[in-house]
């Protein structure tokens, strides 16, 4: 972890440098296509997140839920927008429901939808979730294997109508092959591209090494965390 709390001016010019790369990548691909930035929380300082927010960023993401609760408990002065990355345990579930996340991005498949579903039923809420792709089937990875993830999206439409699938997220492929990361980002944007249709809207993808590629591939949503908080 590196707590490090840095000066604003190292802050501002991160975030300067890291939104003008965002830009200059999304015009290439479309005038129109908008690419939402998600500041990854995770390793950083408390303190970066208050100064990140007067800085105009609002969407931050964490992926441990005790972390999650502490922080926006610590900053519950402020408008953020949560967002939960990491894998989520069986037993945290009633956690996060109580936390009311903007986004749980890492749904990653039917057996945590049906349990998360019949936590929310119980509580009388709703969770807008993405559905996570585990596009280079990596076994270290989370997520639906790509083949499966069509019928597992349309499954828990049909099944678990609390949980609303706004769209899909994955990681890219961990190699340095830029043509292994690219087909992982591919893969994912053709399941998003069928998923349309049926609502999906969001298709998060591209981290500090691969944002630019992934928005390449269609990505409208990038999860940021080291290219940020580097001095
Ligand atoms: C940590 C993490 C990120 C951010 O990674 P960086 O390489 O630090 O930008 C994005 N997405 C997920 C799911 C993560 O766990």
């Amino acid at each position: 972890m590196v707590e490090t709390v840095l000066p604003k001016e190292t802050l501002a010019r991160n975030l300067d440098a890291i939104i003008r790369r965002i830009e200059a990548t999304r015009i290439k691909v479309d005038e129109h296509h908008i690419v939402k930035l998600v500041v990854v929380s995770k390793y950083t300082a408390e303190e970066n997140i208050r100064t990140l927010y007067e800085l105009g960023q609002r969407a931050f993401g964490e992926n441990q839920v005790q972390q999650l609760e502490k922080r926006a408990a610590d900053l519950e002065d402020l408008p953020l927008e949560w967002h939960m990355i990491g894998r989520l345990q069986k037993n945290k579930i009633n956690k996060l429901i109580d936390l009311d996340p903007f986004l749980f991005q890492s749904l990653d498949g039917l057996d945590l939808a049906e349990a998360l579903h019949k936590r929310l039923e119980a509580k009388g809420k709703t969770m807008d979730c993405l559905l996570q792709i585990n596009s280079a089937r990596e076994e270290s990875k989370a997520g639906v294997d790509p083949d499966a993830a069509e019928d597992t999206w349309h499954a828990i439409r049909e099944r678990f109508p609390r949980i609303r699938l706004r769209g899909v997220m994955t990681i890219g492929a961990h190699t340095d092959d830029v043509a292994r990361i690219r087909k992982s980002f591919e893969t994912t944007r053709a399941i998003f591209d069928r998923l349309q249709s049926d609502g999906a809207e969001i298709c998060s993808m591209g981290m500090s090494g691969d944002f630019e590629l992934a928005i390449e591939c269609g990505s409208n949503m990038v999860r940021i965390g080291s290219a940020l908080f580097t001095p």
